[in-house]
């Protein structure tokens, strides 16, 4: 048998190789077998019912995108589920402004409906001028800490707005592995899985149905299924923790492959083991382990009214 041919229908030729499992893949199984393990995560952990408004949370960047597909095509199996593509703006200037180009056109050749809000209309300031700010200089924050802060509460807004029973976005294997190990490297690992449907304090549940597929495996369904891909990167980028824990994984990764795989499952069951007593933070309520949670202290920090953005 030939090394090019595809090791499941034995007729494609092959464009994908998954190292962790030997499969070596033609576009059709790659697909079909991609969509079908997406499928089977948003069921293994009850992530969405038949009858949600599910708010898909779309940056424009292609991980978003390739969710978005891939949803479309699993959701036209459930009548009464409806997509709302929900995009957040924060506000840098040629990178997002890109993303929500994208954004627009690949949710307009879907026909899915589309709601776009900026940092500027939840928040009255946008990301480049809150990290241009003075009190920004001052907090010792990194532009990412913030966006990603501010990203949620946006999204949660929108969707809501919306009138969304769940939100789902992009985060890949390698996003969520990345955030056990900086929530780790800060002490707090957090006490229910990432991307698990949990109704908590009010707020929509959100879930990763890319939670078990690797990033590389996402970049590969949105290239075949002609995602646009962005030709700026966020400005902000290299700055990030998030990014250094990112280099060192896709080493690790390349050398070990599975890793990614290995060490979701332990962190998954640190912190379903871990007992820490939540309760409602004193400016949003949302649970939390302080007394006020994390995201008000840094709008707090940043001048920015919590109150206002963050409740019904
Ligand atoms: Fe926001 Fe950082 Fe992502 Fe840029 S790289 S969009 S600043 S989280
Ligand atoms: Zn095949
Ligand atoms: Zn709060």
């Amino acid at each position: 048998m030939s090394e090019d041919i595809c090791s499941l229908c034995k007729r494609g030729h092959i464009v994908y190789v998954r190292e962790y499992s030997g499969e070596r893949l033609c576009p059709r199984c790659f697909i079909r077998t991609f969509e079908r393990r997406v499928a089977r995560t948003i069921a293994r952990y009850g992530m969405l019912r038949h009858d949600d408004r599910i708010a898909v949370a779309v940056s424009g960047g292609k991980d978003s995108l390739a969710l978005l597909k891939v949803l479309f095509k699993i959701e036209s199996r459930f009548p009464m589920s409806i997509l709302v593509a929900v995009t957040v703006d924060e506000g840098i200037p040629v990178y997002r402004d890109e993303a929500v180009e994208h954004a627009r056109e690949f949710v307009n050749k879907l026909g899915i409906e589309w709601v776009c809000v900026r940092f500027k209309d939840v928040f009255g300031i946008d990301l480049h001028e809150v990290v241009d700010s003075k009190e920004f200089e001052l907090s010792g924050l990194q532009p990412c800490t913030v966006c990603g802060m501010l990203r949620r509460r946006a999204l949660e807004v929108a969707a809501k707005d919306a009138g969304a029973t769940v939100i789902a976005t992009a985060h890949t294997l390698d996003d969520v592995v990345q955030t056990y190990m900086m929530n780790l490297m800060r002490g707090d690992l957090g006490r229910q899985p990432f991307g698990v449907r949990a109704e908590s304090g009010g707020f929509l549940p959100r879930v990763a149905p890319f939670k078990l597929t690797p990033e590389r495996e996402v970049v590969m369904y949105a290239y075949l299924n002609g995602v646009p891909f962005q030709s700026h990167i966020c400005p902000y980028a290299r700055t990030s923790m998030r990014d250094m824990i990112r280099r060192f994984l896709c080493e690790y990764e390349d050398r070990y492959p599975g890793t990614l795989f290995t060490m979701l499952r332990s962190f998954e069951k640190l912190t379903v083991s871990s007992e820490v007593e939540l309760r409602a933070c004193v400016r949003c309520g949302t649970l939390t382990a302080r007394r006020v949670c994390r995201a008000c202290e840094v709008l707090q920090m940043l001048g920015i009214d919590a109150l206002q953005t963050c409740k019904d």
